[in-house]
């Protein structure tokens, strides 16, 4: 913690910036969706910033910065605080700087975007789509994440299924960053430079612009249908992710009795899976038969365009918000994100179905890995101790199943289980001082203490 002395300098240094010392915001802008962790919630309980501050430019933005390395006090940065796993809670105090004013499309032209890192996802698709273009990938938070927030933050969702996740090449064209020093270098980083900041909980650089390859805006057609049986609902949705001649933007499936958990009990009966699909309007009738053909029932259709962007649409029972929508009503529930191999993945996750029954309640997003079709979970668990829920994840672990683990802050944990060695060499070229969001990159904090 920097003492009351240090802030009162950034304050002084930032005479004319919106600076927030009350303690009410002070815990507003340190929280995020942490509190679906148990053992988050636990963990970051006492952790929060001494100091918010709001610049309007990327000229505040560096004098934020200046000012905290002429100090030496920490700067954790903030989209809209849609994380889930205390990714902007300052650990160390210190200041909490949030983007979200920077929210300017630059630029729209042909199938790129180049947009102010606060820029809201949902803005920029509105700006995009009367051109015929729309984001390739969106997180079910799309109408508050940023687009630097997702970047840094967040990994895919809406749109997964057909081009990956954000930090596949090809997604994100380049950013600006600026670099933690007393003197801030502007850099500008194209291709795999600019991946080195992704998913980096913005431990190694402040972006201040992206630029996101866009595709093409089709007509889409949201539809919800009904499975008696779950291993039937999970080939349907195979089968459908592997039909290339079906354009899709997502593909969900809730198990029994997800269905009636998170809100969808008034078009699913009770007993039976529900899949969500939205694929193009000319797809729908494809999907039909092929839902048909598999025993479902399609529920609902409705047409994207007039849900988008409001709590109607079915993309705000997918992904996280599924589990938004059970923990609103039942406390006692946490979760999982896991990622099944493409080669094995219906076996796998029929195998994890069997073994857990109702304790790990199973929610699939089909997606793209490295260009296969398979899915990754999000599954629902009915918590009882940290220990049980260790041990689950474990038993997926010692079974071939992918655990990127939600309930830690550790940037390495919350991933791959190692640290990336291209955005530790970042980090020593953007903060080389370690001033940023420090306590989150486990490798930094190891290298420093040998
Ligand atoms: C209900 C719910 C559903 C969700 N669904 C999805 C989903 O479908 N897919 C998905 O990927 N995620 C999902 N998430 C997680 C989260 O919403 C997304 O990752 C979102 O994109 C985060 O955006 P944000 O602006 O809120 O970022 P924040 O939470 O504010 O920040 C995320 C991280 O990025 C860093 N950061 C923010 N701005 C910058 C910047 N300019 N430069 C450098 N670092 C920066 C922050 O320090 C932090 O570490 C979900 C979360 C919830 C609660």
């Amino acid at each position: 913690m920097t003492d009351e002395k240090g802030i009162k300098r950034i304050q002084d240094d930032l005479a004319g910036l919106d600076f927030i010392t009350d303690p009410g915001q002070l815990e507003r802008f340190s929280r995020d969706f942490a509190w679906f962790s148990p053992v988050l919630v636990k963990a970051l309980a006492d952790k929060r910033a001494q100091a918010v501050v709001r610049p309007r430019d990327e000229e505040e933005v560096k004098r934020v910065i200046s000012s905290c390395v002429r100090h030496q006090v920490p700067l954790t940065l903030r989209g809209s605080g849609t994380g889930n796993y205390g990714q902007s809670t300052p650990l160390h105090g210190g200041v909490v700087m949030d983007m979200g004013r920077l929210d300017a499309v630059r630029w729209i032209e042909g199938a790129v975007a180049r947009v102010q890192a606060g820029a809201r996802l949902v803005n920029i698709d509105k700006e995009a789509k009367p051109k015929g273009w729309e984001l390739r990938l969106l997180p079910s938070t799309y109408r508050l994440a940023t687009a630097g927030g997702f970047y840094c933050g967040g990994f895919g969702g809406v749109g997964s299924i057909t081009y990956g996740s954000i930090g596949d090449p090809g997604n994100v064209l380049g950013v600006r960053a600026l670099s933690m020093e007393a003197e801030p270098r502007v850099v500008e980083l194209r291709g795999g430079e600019a991946r080195d900041l992704y998913h980096a909980y913005g431990v190694n650089g402040v972006i201040t612009e992206l630029e996101f390859a866009l595709a093409p805006a089709y007509d889409w057609h949201e539809a919800l249908l009904s499975f008696p049986d779950f291993m039937t609902a999970v080939r349907f949705a195979q089968t459908l992710g592997k039909a290339s001649g079906i354009i899709k933007k997502l593909l969900t499936v809730l198990a029994d009795p997800l269905p009636q958990m998170c809100g969808l009990d008034k078009s699913v009966p009770p007993g039976q899976t529900a899949v969500i699909a939205i694929v193009t309007a000319t797809g729908a009738e494809a999907l039909r038969e092929l839902c048909g053909a598999h025993d479902g029932t399609v529920v609902l259709e409705q047409d994207h365009a007039q849900v988008y962007g409001t709590p109607k649409t079915l993309i705000e029972h997918t992904w996280n918000h599924t589990t938004l929508h059970i923990l609103k009503k039942d406390k006692g529930i946490t979760y999982l994100q896991s990622g099944f191999r493409p080669w094995e993945n219906v076996e796998k996750v029929e195998e994890m179905y069997r073994h857990f029954g109702n304790e790990v309640m199973m929610h699939l997003e089909f997606l793209r890995a490295d260009g296969a079709l398979t899915c990754s979970g999000l599954q629902v668990i009915r918590y009882s101790t940290e220990e049980r829920l260790n041990e689950i994840i474990q038993y997926h672990r010692d079974n071939g199943v992918h655990v990127a683990n939600p309930h830690t802050y550790l940037l390495e944990d919350g991933n791959k289980g190692e640290s990336d060695p291209r955005q530790v060499a970042m980090k020593r070229w953007l903060d080389p001082q370690g001033l940023l969001n420090p306590g989150k990159m486990q490798a930094w904090d190891d290298e420093a203490a040998a």
